[in-house]
C-alpha cells in the first residue's frame, strides 16, 4: 500500500474496510493504533500508522441536501468531484475547491486543504458539523454553534488526531458560473508592485512561475459571472497578455487536461480546479510542498523564493502562488490570518528535492511561514510549535479525548509529543 505520489509505504500492520458505522465502531473500539486513510493523496506519513489502516470506502456513499438550511450531507470518503456534480444537478455549489477534484472531503478538511480566493477560506470553513467515531467507538457530532464549538474549531482540522470522521455537514450555495482567463508573461516586477491588486481582481487567482532564466508569471484568474465579471477580458493586464489558446501551467504538457480558458463561461466546478474531472493525472510524478504565510509578508515570501531561484528550479515543475482567507481552525495554516501561499509541484527525487527544500525553509521561517500539514515538509516540531497559538491546546484536547494515542503515528507523535 503506497501513497498517491509513490513516495510513502504505509507501515500497516492491518488494512480494514469497514462495510458499516457500527462495524467501523467496534474495530476502532478493539484497536491499539488505527488511523483513517482518504484517498491516500498526501505527501508524507501523515496517514500513516503502525496498526489499522482504515478506508471508508466501503461505507455506504451519502449525499443529502437540505436546499432549505443550504447544507449537504456527506459520506466522509466521498470525493469532492462526485459531491459537486450531484450539487450542481440540484442547483447547488461549493465555495471553493482544490486544483484537484480527486479527493476524499474529510481527508482535505483533516488537513487544512484550500483552493485560492482572497474572500476563500480553506475548504474545511464550509463544514458546518461532523460526526466522529472517537477512540472508545462511540459516536459524537459536534458543531460549530453551541457547546461543542470549541472542540469543533479544533477537530475539523484535526489531522485525523481525534477520531475517525464518518460524515460532514457542509454549506452550500445557488450554484454559479465562472470564466476563466490565463495571462502570459507577468512580470516580477509587476507582481511586487501590484501584488494585491492582481489577486484581488478575481474569485480565484493563481500564478504560477518557474522562477528561472527570469521570474516571470502565467496568471490564472477565475471570476464569477455577474460578480465584477463585465464578460471579456483586457488585452492586456498589468503588461501581462491574455492567452489567445488554452494554456496548461506547465509549458510541455497538454492543455486539453486542464479546465476551459478563454474566457468561457461554465459551471463552477468545472472552472475553479485547474484539472478537468475526468483526467487523473499520473501517479507518482511528483512530490509538493506549500508553506502559508501571512498577507501581510507575502511580497518579501516572493522574494526570498526568487532569490534562491537558481537552486529551486533544478527540481522543480512548477510553482504556485495563491491567496487564502483567514479560519478559525486550531490548526489550520491559514488560521487567524489572511495568507499567500507559495506551492512548489517539485521533480518526483526526493533526495534531490530535500536538500533545497531545507533552503526554502530556511528563507521562509522568519516570515512565519506555516507548512501545509499533507505536503514535504522538514520543519522541526519546536519551529512548528511556534506557528500556532493553540498548539498546547490541541495536544491537552488529544491527551484528553485520546489518553492512549490511539489515533497516534510517528508524524503526530513527532510534532504533537504527549504531554
Ligand atoms: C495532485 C494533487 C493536488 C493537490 N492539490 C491541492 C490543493 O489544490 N490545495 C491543497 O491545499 N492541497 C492539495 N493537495 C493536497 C491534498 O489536498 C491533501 O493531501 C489531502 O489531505 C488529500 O486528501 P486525502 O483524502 O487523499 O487524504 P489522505 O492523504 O488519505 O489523509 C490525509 C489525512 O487526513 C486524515 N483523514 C482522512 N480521512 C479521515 C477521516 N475520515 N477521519 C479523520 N481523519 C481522516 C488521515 O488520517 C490523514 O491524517 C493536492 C494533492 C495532490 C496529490
Amino acid at each position: 500500500m503506497r501513497n498517491w505520489a509513490g513516495n510513502v509505504d504505509f507501515g500497516a500492520a492491518r488494512f480494514c474496510r469497514p462495510d458499516s458505522v457500527d462495524e467501523l465502531r467496534g474495530l476502532v473500539a478493539g484497536s491499539r493504533r488505527v488511523r483513517a486513510l482518504g484517498t491516500g493523496h498526501s505527501f508524507n506519513r501523515i496517514a500513516d500508522t503502525t496498526g489499522d489502516l482504515v478506508s471508508l470506502a466501503g461505507l455506504p456513499a451519502v449525499v443529502e441536501l437540505d436546499s432549505a438550511a443550504r447544507l449537504v450531507e456527506v459520506s466522509a470518503g466521498l470525493r469532492y468531484g462526485e459531491l459537486a456534480g450531484h450539487l450542481h444537478r440540484h442547483g447547488f455549489a461549493l465555495h471553493n475547491l482544490g486544483s484537484l477534484p480527486h479527493i476524499s472531503v474529510a481527508g482535505a478538511c483533516a488537513t487544512g486543504t484550500h483552493g485560492s480566493g482572497d474572500g476563500n477560506p480553506g475548504l474545511a470553513a464550509a463544514v458546518a458539523a461532523l460526526e466522529l467515531v472517537t477512540a472508545d467507538g462511540e459516536l459524537r457530532v459536534l458543531s460549530r454553534a453551541g457547546e461543542s464549538a470549541a472542540e469543533f474549531c479544533a477537530t475539523v482540522v484535526g489531522l485525523g488526531a481525534l477520531g475517525i470522521v464518518t460524515r460532514l455537514w457542509l454549506d452550500v450555495e445557488p450554484a454559479y458560473s465562472v470564466r476563466q482567463h490565463v495571462y502570459d508573461d507577468l512580470e516580477h516586477e509587476m507582481v511586487l508592485a501590484h501584488l494585491d491588486e492582481i489577486l484581488a481582481s478575481g474569485y480565484s487567482v493563481s500564478l504560477f512561475t518557474r522562477w528561472q532564466p527570469e521570474p516571470t508569471y502565467q496568471l490564472w484568474r477565475k471570476r464569477r459571472v455577474g460578480a465584477g465579471d463585465e464578460g471579456g477580458a483586457e488585452p492586456v493586464f498589468f503588461g501581462a497578455t491574455a492567452a489567445a489558446d488554452p494554456r496548461h501551467p506547465l509549458p510541455a504538457m497538454d492543455a486539453a487536461n486542464c479546465t476551459e480558458q478563454l474566457g468561457r463561461i461554465g459551471l463552477w466546478h468545472e472552472r475553479l480546479p485547474h484539472f478537468r474531472l475526468e483526467f487523473v493525472p499520473s501517479r507518482g510524478e511528483e512530490l509538493q510542498s506549500e508553506y502559508l504565510v501571512p498577507r501581510a509578508l507575502a511580497r518579501q515570501a516572493i522574494e526570498a523564493v526568487a532569490g534562491i531561484g537558481h537552486r529551486v528550479a533544478p527540481v522543480l515543475q512548477v510553482c504556485e502562488l495563491r491567496s487564502i482567507a483567514a479560519d478559525e481552525f486550531w490548526l489550520s495554516p491559514g488560521y487567524r490570518r489572511d495568507s499567500l501561499g507559495v506551492h512548489f509541484t517539485w521533480i518526483p527525487d526526493p533526495a534531490a528535492v530535500l536538500p533545497v527544500l531545507a533552503e526554502v525553509e530556511r528563507r521562509l521561517a522568519p516570515l512565519r511561514a506555516r507548512p501545509h500539514w499533507a505536503k514535504l515538509f522538514g520543519m522541526e516540531p519546536a519551529a512548528v510549535r511556534e506557528l500556532y497559538d493553540r498548539y498546547d491546546d490541541f495536544r491537552r484536547l488529544c491527551a484528553m479525548r485520546d489518553p492512549g494515542r490511539k489515533f497516534g503515528n510517528d508524524f503526530m507523535d513527532r510534532y504533537f509529543p504527549r504531554f
